[in-house]
């Protein structure tokens, strides 16, 4: 192969001439330095290459060598508990090696190639497998057996299968396939740009539970689903994201940090280390894969970060876990694709983004599902992708919301106004939506309650009205208000009160499964039945809301998942006192 020599040189974009051996999306290594960099653009024997690294210093006529490969990840156990930059380097690492800030062209392996795992092996000489069985497994760490898998395109029997300490490269396996005998190791490599295979993708049914009720209850997002969520500053975007990884019923979590600002990433470096997994009590970075584009890093490794990440979230999709993969924010991935484009003088779209933003974000979303994976027994795993955007201002109708929003089926709208209201979490009931919400309730209806559903509508059907009706009370105040409204009124105000809101730092609060939900819901609604049946019996709104029993309705977040009996006690007391209003007015 020849080598190509650099022509021009423009940020982090170089082109060099001479590469017409070379194809679309190939890694090369540029200048004696050898920085990595990857084939975005091929024009006759000229490539346009997007560089990982500082390009600093480079200059016209220095070489450029193709690798023949596409830009892939290694996957392997070791991957859980790292800290990758956009192309999967090792961030601890290449800093150990460099001191601080990154160096130039270093060459590090993504995982360690000499750390020994204890491998054991489930499946014996003589048995057959095809790709995606199951060959071992290694105890990655106490919360997690990564599985090795058969690698794709290799099927037949297994001639020999060793269990013992071992290091990724060392064979595990050999296996005899109708090519010859193949040997087989921990590691995998995989091209990030394109999707891992599968049997089927399936249409997801059943949510991912977040014990955050404005999630479960009104939004929910499916296992497999694809959500996004807006950041406007201290609107409590980060707080819902550290709940998320610490409380969906996920088994791995894979978060993808592009902030544009260095320090943004830094407090994610530093505070994702120091969550605790409360379903554990250990590091929640022991079923956690971080990638983050640090801000001295140029912008092209962050293009690439959201394929690294969702590469890795299907590896262990395919051993059949469940696997949360959030990308903070997708709107500064965009902002990356559009400067690529910029340099590349491609004709810019809307916003200077270029024309394929939509299609660019539609394929990382299409990855996420509940998928049949490869191998002989059925096995479904899934990936819930959670994407955060932050559109200057605030503002939804620029095209990376836009075309967000076009791909998603659950937008969880943060509410600068609620957050200074301080109503955390800060969802908009009235501008969020859950596409997944019909084929949920059915499995709800199922496995929670027979009226889940019932009672999502009616508290949505109540928020609705305080909406219309508070239009009314700005106009001409609350005492124009029926006694029936201003029931509706203080309903309302208990949805938003006693129950969407949620402490995330109170120690029972932060977590409700889904049967405490329903109870509390229920007697958020039961309370709002009785009251009308009370107020057509000639009894006083004002009466009904003076019952001591509202109170405790309004504490009841606070009790703990263990004693959810004391939930079926206000249901008593409430039915009780309301029955001893009427009475007392009919004497
Ligand atoms: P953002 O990341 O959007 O700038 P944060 O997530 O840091 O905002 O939230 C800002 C502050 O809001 C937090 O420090 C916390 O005090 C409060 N907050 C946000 N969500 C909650 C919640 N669910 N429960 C209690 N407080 C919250």
């Amino acid at each position: 192969m020849t080598n190509g020599r650099i022509i021009k040189v423009a940020g982090p974009l170089i082109v060099a001439e001479n590469m017409q051996d070379s194809k679309m999306y190939d890694v090369v290594r540029v200048s004696r330095e050898g920085l990595i960099g990857e084939i975005i653009e091929l024009r006759g024997d000229k490539a346009s290459i997007q560089v990982y690294e500082e390009t600093g210093g480079l200059g016209v006529g220095e070489e450029v060598v193709s690798t023949g490969e596409p830009l892939s990840v290694e996957l392997a156990p070791g991957l859980i508990e790292s800290i990758f930059d956009g192309i999967q380097r090792p961030l601890v690492k290449m800093r150990d090696l460099s001191g601080g800030r990154i160096g130039r062209g270093l060459k590090v392996d993504s995982l360690d190639h000499e750390r020994k795992w204890e491998f054991t092996p489930l499946k014996k000489v003589g048995d057959k497998v095809v790709p995606g069985d199951v060959l071992g497994v290694v105890k990655e760490n106490t919360l997690i057996d990564h599985k090795i898998l058969v690698p794709f395109g290799v099927e037949g029997e297994i001639r020999s299968i060793e269990s013992g300490k071992k290091t990724i490269v060392e064979d595990v396996a050999v296996i005899a396939t109708a090519k010859g005998d193949r040997a087989v190791q921990m590691l995998r490599k995989w091209p990030v740009r394109r999707p891992r295979p599968i049997k089927e993708k399936v249409s997801p049914y059943m949510p991912m539970v977040t014990g955050q009720r404005v999630i479960d209850t009104l939004f929910p997002v499916a296992k497999g689903g694809v959500a996004a969520v807006p950041g406007p500053f201290g609107s409590g975007k980060t707080v819902v994201q550290h709940q998320l990884a610490k409380w969906a019923d996920a088994d791995i979590i894979v978060y993808i940090g592009c902030g544009e600002r260095g320090n943004e990433m830094t407090d994610v470096l530093n505070e994702f280390p120091e969550l605790i997994d409360p379903k554990s009590g250990e590091p929640l970075m022991k079923r956690t894969v971080l990638i983050a584009n640090t801000s001295d890093m140029p912008v092209a490794a962050r293009e690439a970060s959201i394929y690294t990440g969702i590469t890795i979230a299907e590896y262990f999709r395919d051993m059949g876990y469940n696997v949360a993969i959030m990308a903070d924010s997708t709107s500064r991935w965009a902002e990356a694709l559009r400067e690529m484009s910029g340099r590349l003088e491609e004709m810019p779209g809307e916003e200077g983004y270029p024309a394929y933003l939509s299609s660019r974000l539609a394929e990382f979303y299409e990855r996420a599902g509940m998928v049949r994976v490869l191998g002989t027994e059925d096995v479904m795993g899934s990936i819930t992708a959670i994407g955060a955007v932050s559109p200057p201002g605030g503002d939804l109708s620029e095209p990376v919301s836009q075309a967000t929003l076009r791909i998603v089926k659950v937008f969880w709208g943060l509410s600068a106004q609620l957050a200074y209201k301080r109503h955390f979490p800060a969802v908009d009931w009235l501008t969020s939506y859950s596409l997944y919400s019909d084929k949920l309730n059915l499995w709800f209806d199922k496995n929670v309650d027979p009226d889940w559903e019932k009672q999502r509508a009616a508290a949505m059907r109540i928020l609705q009205e305080e909406a219309s009706l508070d239009e009314i009370v700005r106009l001409v105040g609350m005492d124009a208000l029926s006694q029936e409204d201003r029931l509706t009124m203080e309903t309302a105000k208990s949805i938003r009160e006693d129950y969407l809101h949620q402490n995330a730092f109170h120690e029972v609060d932060t977590y409700a499964s889904l049967k405490k939900q329903h109870k509390m819901l229920r007697l958020i609604l039961l309370s709002d039945e009785l009251g009308r049946d009370a107020l057509s019996r000639r009894v006083d709104v004002e009466d009904i809301l003076a019952l001591p029993v509202r109170e405790e309705i309004g504490r009841s977040k606070y009790i703990p998942e263990t004693e959810m009996e004391k939930l079926d006690a206000i249901e008593q007391k409430l039915k009780q006192s309301m029955a001893a209003l009427i009475s007392e007015g009919e004497i």
